[in-house]
Order: C-alpha cells, then structure tokens, then sequence
C-alpha cells in the first residue's frame, strides 16, 4: 500500500530537556501546558527529519504572541535533537495552544531547513504557517498546525498524533505515498479505479491513526500501539532505531559559537556591558551551560588577526 508511517517514542532525551530546564535556576521547570507543547514539537520534530532525511539542521519553530514567546527544536541527522521554550508571563494549568501563542492571530510557526554544508550567501529553506485552519478557526493542536506545513509543502496527506508529559514525547506520523503516473490518470479506468483503491487505503489508515489516544501513545510501547491500530494491516517494518543511532539529547553550543554572538553585538554593546557587570555572562538556552568572558576574554574578540609582526622589532 502506498502508505508509510513512522512512531517516535524519546524518554531519556526529553527527560533530560527537561531536567535540564528545571535545573536553571533563572527560569524553573515549564509549566504543564508549555512541557506539552515544547515535547509535541520535539516528537514532531524527530518525526519529520526521520520522515525526509535532510542533510542539515531541521529547525522547527513556533512564534508566539502570548505567554510563549518562542519555542524551538532543533533536529540533526543524525536525530539528536535539543529543544527550548522562551516564556514572559503565566501560563494558566488549563491554557490552550492558542492562549499560549496566539492571543492575538499573531502567532505562526515556522520550519526551517538548514543544509549542513551551506554555501556562502545560501540561505536556509523556510516554510512559514499560519496558526489557523481552512474555516479561519484558532487551530489548538500543533500536529494540525504541522498537517497544514506538509500538505502544503510536500503535497502529501499527513496523519499526525502527538502527547507529552513529564516522562515521555511522543508521535506517530501517517503519509500517503506519490503514486506513479498519479497525475494522468484519467485515460485509463482499470488504472483509476486502481488508484481510487489505493487512496481507500489510506484513508482507512488515516481514521485508524486518529483513533490512537494520547494517552495510549504515552502509556504503551511501539508493539502494542501498532498492534492496536494496524492488527488487520499487512506490516512491513523496519528496526527501531535507538541508542547512539536513534533519536538523543545533544547541545551544539560551544565557547567559539558564543564568542561570535557576542562579536555580532558589536565592540560598544560588549564593552557597556563589562562596564556593567565586569564581565560577559552567556546561559545556553538549550542545555543551561555557562559560558563567561572577562574583559580580557571579550577584548581578545574584537581583534581580527593576530597583529604582524613589525620586522624592526623582532628578536635575533
Ligand atoms: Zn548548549
């Protein structure tokens, strides 16, 4: 059948994304409500670099115009992933997606393929939508909102369940395949009605995928969740990847990278700010590393090159 599916279950990496966060002692834990949104689109997220296998960074990202301000996942190739959310304000225990991001019709979310080996001046693909659906309604889960961006851009039927709590992210993703010569198939009936088959098929596949509760896809393992939904359906499956080749926790932020946001600030902004503290004190957002640059350090990084030699000095 042209249908494909894929089902992401992270514990010990979502674990640590959040233990991380509860461990910062500026912001605290997430709220329930925001953990929720934060570990669906870190689900999503590894569901969709499973999904198209992209040589490069994919960055799933949500703009808000409420309490949450931003809220970002960043998925490699290799499926390590690190995500964060910016908060300014309360966050109710019952809010919804929109009291969270779209107070105001403002709100979007933004996914954005970075290519590892990016040429100088390429930019980035971005795809940008809208927090609402075809009716102009406020959309209140983000696997619509993502079922909008793939029919969109890959013009392909999408099927997409996610939960998360405190322990686990979780999703399954359900696609209809291309099918050969699907554009001319008019000419021929034996073909269309073959088709018109196909396409059953995946309809009855989609309504089976959203029988799945959140609450089965948090509590039960990837055999029993595929058992319940697909027992009738003929499988073919592939091996879980998990471990070092599966989805995991990991921070790319280093010492270099924080030196040239700080560069990008300017001489003046980084020497306002060592007036003002003594020195330059950058949190990761993503894993809560430290990084501090006295006003030697900072110095050290508004000079280009080493300064050459002057011959008329140098030792003999
Ligand atoms: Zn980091």
């Amino acid at each position: 059948m042209p249908v494909r599916g894929m089902l992401v279950r992270l514990t010990d990496a979502w674990q640590e994304t959040l233990a991380r966060r509860a461990a910062n002692t500026t912001t605290g834990a997430y709220p329930a409500p925001v953990r929720q949104l934060l570990g669906e689109m870190a689900a999503a997220g590894v569901l969709m670099q499973g999904n198209i296998k992209f040589n490069g960074a994919l960055i799933l990202q949500i703009f808000g115009d409420g309490p949450v301000k931003v809220g970002v996942v960043e998925v490699q190739p290799d499926l390590s992933l690190r995500a964060t959310c910016t908060q300014q304000g309360e966050v109710a225990d019952d809010a919804t997606l929109s009291q969270m991001v779209n107070v105001n019709n403002q709100g979007r979310c933004a996914i954005t393929l970075d290519p590892k080996d990016r040429l100088p001046g390429q930019q980035p693909y971005q795809g940008v939508v809208p927090l609402f659906g075809d009716q102009g309604e406020k959309l209140e889960n983000i696997s619509e909102v993502l079922e909008h961006y793939m029919l969109q851009s890959e013009q392909l039927d999408t099927v997409l369940v996610l939960a998360a709590d405190d322990q686990v992210a979780a999703g399954l993703l359900i696609q209809r395949l291309p099918m050969e010569g699907e554009g001319n198939l008019a000419a021929d009936s034996v073909a269309r009605e073959a088709m018109l088959g196909r396409s059953e098929d995946f309809s009855r596949i989609a309504i089976l995928a959203k029988s799945l509760k959140r609450e089965e896809l948090l509590t039960l393992d990837a055999e029993t969740v595929l058992h319940r939904l697909f027992w009738e359906e003929p499988l073919a499956r592939f091996e879980p990847l998990a471990g070092e080749t599966g989805p995991r926790f990991a921070c790319s932020c280093s010492l270099e990278r924080v030196g040239q946001m700080i560069r990008s600030l300017g001489v003046a902004e980084a020497e306002s700010i060592i007036a003002e503290q003594g020195q330059i004190e950058v949190a990761c957002e993503f894993c809560g590393a430290q990084y501090r640059f006295d006003p030697v350090d900072a110095a050290g990084l508004f000079i280009d090159k080493p300064l050459p030699l002057d011959p008329g000095t140098s030792m003999h």
